[in-house]
């Protein structure tokens, strides 16, 4: 085992030294004078904020001598960004952000990467639970950690996201900047002056817009016949009204008799629409005539098909601190990737933001994930293990007690 002297946190430090000392053509974010600062420092877990800066070299000889752990900066732009109480800043307006995470979406992974340990009855699991399924407490204590698969997940939706953005609110790929957030998932800034002032309620109506809530059936449905009802737009119409088709669509397909049956869905008219299917495709549900309740049931499903999960709180909030495109995650050692929509679609994410290529760890492990950022631990559970210094670095940052260093290779 390594001497008790080494610390982890002056090592990973010291590597992020080396980065913001090196970097070129860092992120500087627009109107940088407008905006608050916030830092958390590799001595502290506190947050320092309030912080503004008067230009990039500033600004950039603040990171480099000071080199916090993780950074933040407002969407917000202000009159007085240094201000200590939010109501003296004098808000001017803030970029538009949204924020997927795969925190919030089940993924079938997690159960080979995260488990929790519950503090009142002592119960332990793997996968993620909200509540202990032994006694019923929330307090939980979880492990997550982040795999391929997960981000995988978390940039499909993120597809999604900008399907909406463009597609039904006219946005210009452009105005969209897209960024890997170094850990769970991807934001989305919009810089535009459409959005520049518009306040929370707005803002919250795009966010339920692109979850699809608040959709009132009685709008898409015209009564055809006694008790039955058709749909009442096509592919060619805008918004919602067109997605519908496609989410009812993209369910039916996945769906067999079996398990529509078993979803308790199945009714001889929703079977009948599904023969249809194979015959005329989505054309099918437009002629379909069905009751409200099956439209319902179609309707339902076909909108969890499309929406999007999006953390709704970060879209809201006008004076939200979000991490710096380009600095580096403190837990994870990874950097804050800008990605072009044909990046986020095609390309290794990871292969990005890993900036700590050089090295190897050897660790020693009492419990290990299987799947933790591209790699497969298989069956191993314990013991000597060598890891390049990117995971390396994520393993003993996030590892608590059960991942030590031996040795840096
Ligand atoms: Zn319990
Ligand atoms: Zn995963």
């Amino acid at each position: 085992m390594l001497k008790r002297e080494f610390n982890l946190s002056l090592f990973v430090k010291r590597l992020f030294s080396k980065y913001y000392n090196s970097v070129s053509n860092f992120f500087i974010p627009k109107k940088l004078e407008r905006r608050e600062f916030g830092f958390i420092f590799f001595d502290g877990e506190l947050m320092r904020r309030h912080i503004a800066f008067r230009d990039a070299s500033d600004f950039l000889s603040f990171i480099r001598s000071n080199v916090p752990k993780h950074i933040y900066y407002s969407s917000a732009y202000y009159e007085y960004p240094d201000a200590d109480n939010m109501n003296d800043k004098g808000w001017l307006g803030a970029d538009l952000i949204f924020d997927i995470d795969v925190d919030h979406i089940p993924t079938p992974c997690k159960r080979y990467h995260d488990s929790w340990k519950c503090l009142n009855c002592g119960g332990e699991g793997t996968g993620n639970v909200d509540v202990c399924p032994y006694c019923g407490s929330e307090r939980l204590r979880k492990k997550t950690w982040v795999c391929t698969f997960c981000l995988d997940t978390a940039r499909k939706e993120t597809l999604k996201l900008l399907d909406f953005l463009i597609e039904d609110f006219g946005f210009d790929r452009s105005e969209l900047e897209i960024f890997f957030s170094g850990h769970r998932g991807f934001h989305v800034h919009i810089d535009s002056d459409a959005v520049l002032e518009m306040g929370q309620d707005s803002r919250r109506e795009i966010a339920d817009y692109v979850r699809g809530l608040g959709i009132d059936n009685s709008f898409f449905l015209r009564k055809s016949r006694k008790g039955l009802y058709r749909y009442v737009y096509n592919y060619d119409s805008p918004g919602w009204y067109r997605r519908l088709i496609r989410g009812i669509y993209s369910f039916l397909l996945k769906s067999s008799e079996d398990s529509l049956e078993r979803a308790n869905v199945l009714t001889p008219r929703i079977k009948n629409l599904l023969e249809q299917l194979s015959v005329l495709g989505p054309d099918a549900i437009l002629e379909s005539e069905l009751s409200l309740r099956e439209w319902k049931t179609l309707m339902e499903n076909g909108i969890s098909e499309e929406s999007c999960i999006i953390d709704e709180k970060v879209t809201i909030d006008t004076k939200r601190l979000i991490r710096l495109p380009d600095s580096l995650h403190g837990k994870t050692g990874l950097r804050v990737a800008k990605l072009t929509y044909d990046e986020l679609e095609n390309e290794d994410i990871l292969k990005k933001s890993i900036v700590f290529t050089k090295g190897v760890m050897r660790i020693y492990t009492t419990r290990i994930p299987r799947k933790v950022l591209d790699y497969d631990f298989g069956e191993i559970k314990s013991g000597v293990l060598e890891v390049p210094m990117y995971l390396g670095i994520y393993l003993l940052q996030n590892g608590g007690d059960d991942i030590s260093l031996i040795k840096i290779l």
